[in-house]
């Protein structure tokens, strides 16, 4: 499994991205199930993350990024706790150095634990190590976290890139590419100001930055494509992979740059699986689901798809019935967003809030842009009122959840002083 970190769906080739940013990833979908409308319930890495491994939406599993924060509970179930149990090996390399990190709680089922701040060439690098390494009798579970798309720090441009994917789509307006190095505010921080309002993008500077976002991509295709390619012609016939990715990020389609809120280019990812490429003829390839999915269905899947009947407790749903074509598509689920505090998308329709801001409401067949805010109409209140009604039911059923899987214990962690400058540099922390 395979998480591209801060990757938009509509970025990648095959989810309609007008440029040629993902050419390896695009051809490996010829093989794929691939999810058109795969969602993450939170633009934050920890929450997302700790509901794709257990199935849980974040209000549930209860992990806590910020302020005190709380680790994944030990007695919440990972799908690596589930294939570990059952006689894989198992080893996660990730690259978030505060959160997804033992301290957090996401070491659960993993036999071998690396984490690093280094680029995609580096970890695939020892994950290739490890997978040579390996008991080639017993089945294996590899997660690969790689933040490359993520914004940079605060080194250089907001965001990077390989040498060899730099300048094919940046630097093609004259005057409007800025010359980093030489900025006294840079990368991330330059994005945060931005939103703070204490710089304004040039005229065409938004263009650039997504430009620059689209060369990360691209490098990030690149490495991840050949490490994909390599393994799939050695391993044939048992070798299943996901990728997907834990949010996408904003270029100010509604204000703002980063990750912080709550609509589509935040929330709707890339998500696919690619089936061993010797039972390819056998599952109709390529195939796309349209019924909305999330990244908490993946587990309760990935378990039925190897038959293991561990704890399933799981707010996400087996989609195998669909992967195998016994069963139509799934309904649509509601999906509470953030800790169920901040809405919820049900079919078509998706209510949101931001911090201090009354709640909208999209019709995202009709306005898939959320560009025509239906609560603005008269006569809305009431449905907007069923669905908070809706929402807060859901709520109340996770927030119990969490309190039964958190028992005695209170998971609290304490930040580091280099947590709090890495979460700093990262955008996570309001200055
Ligand atoms: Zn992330």
């Amino acid at each position: 499994m395979i998480s591209l970190d801060t990757t938009r769906a509509d970025r990648v080739g095959i989810y309609g991205a007008e440029r040629d940013i993902t050419p390896r990833l695009d051809a490996l979908a010829d093989e794929a199930l691939l999810f058109r409308r795969a969602r993450t319930p939170v633009g934050n890495t920890l929450l997302a993350h700790a509901s794709l491994f257990t199935g849980l939406t974040p209000r549930a599993h209860g992990a806590i990024p910020l302020g005190d924060g709380a680790r994944l509970p030990d007695s919440a179930r990972t799908i690596a706790e589930d294939l570990r149990e059952a006689g894989w090996q198992t080893a996660a390399f990730t690259t978030h150095v505060t959160w997804l990190t033992p301290k957090f709680g996401f070491d659960q089922g993993f036999e071998h634990f690396d984490v690093t701040r280094d680029p995609a060439s580096d970890v695939l690098a020892r994950a290739r190590a490890w997978l040579d390494a390996r008991d080639p009798e017993r089945p294996y579970f590899l997660f690969v976290h790689l933040f490359d798309v993520h914004s940079d720090r605060n080194t250089g441009r907001p965001y990077r890139a390989p040498e060899a994917s730099r300048g094919l789509f940046t630097d093609r307006q004259p005057g409007v590419a800025r010359d980093w190095e030489s900025e006294h505010v840079k990368g991330t921080l330059f994005l945060e100001a931005v939103n703070a309002g204490r710089f304004e993008l040039r005229e065409g500077e938004r263009d650039e930055l997504l430009a620059q976002y689209d060369e990360g991509l691209h490098g990030l295709d690149n490495d991840v494509g050949g490490f994909l390619e390599e393994l799939r012609r050695e391993q044939p016939n048992e070798l299943w992979t996901v990728v997907l990715s834990d949010h996408g990020e904003q270029f100010q389609e509604h204000g703002g740059l980063l990750h912080h809120s709550l609509y589509e280019e935040v929330l709707h990812v890339p998500m696919m699986f690619l089936p061993p490429s010797s039972e390819v003829p056998a599952w109709e390839l390529p195939r796309w689901l349209d019924a909305p999915v999330t990244l908490m269905d993946v587990r309760p899947t990935l378990l039925a798809l190897f038959g293991l009947d561990a704890d399933r407790t799981s707010y996400g749903r087996d989609l195998l019935p669909w992967l195998e074509q016994r069963e139509p598509p799934p309904r649509a689920q509601a999906l509470p967003l953030a800790w169920g505090d901040r809405g919820m998308i049900l079919g078509d329709l998706k209510l949101l809030r931001s911090p201090d801001e009354p709640w909208e409401l999209y019709d995202l067949a009709a306005d898939p842009a959320e560009q025509h805010d239906l609560a603005q109409e008269p006569g809305m209140q009431e449905r907007i009122a069923q669905l908070v009604a809706q929402l807060d039911a859901l709520t109340q059923g996770h927030a119990e959840l969490e309190a039964l899987l958190r028992g005695a214990d209170d998971g609290g962690v304490q930040l580091s002083s280099e947590d709090l400058e890495f979460l700093s540099e990262m955008g996570y922390l309001q200055r």
